[in-house]
């Protein structure tokens, strides 16, 4: 599996989070060697939602942001 944000190796890892409020302590992931991006199952199944559909191909720039404001 390759790092998606540098393209560098990732293994698989184990990792610790006392903040999780699903209430799991421990859990597997992904973890690149070469720049330390951590991918869990969580972020995975955030990242492979498309967005929904009101929002799917739109843009809330600055420009996008004034066009709406200024009507
Ligand atoms: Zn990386």
């Amino acid at each position: 599996m390759a790092c998606g944000r540098c393209g560098g190796w990732m293994v698989r890892d184990s990792f610790v989070d006392l903040r999780d409020d699903t209430g799991r302590i421990l859990f597997e992931g992904w973890r690149c060697v070469n720049c330390g991006e951590v991918i869990d199952p969580v972020v995975m199944t955030h990242r492979l939602d498309a967005p929904h559909a009101p929002y799917r191909s739109q843009t809330r720039d600055r420009r996008t942001w004034e066009r709406l404001t200024a009507a």
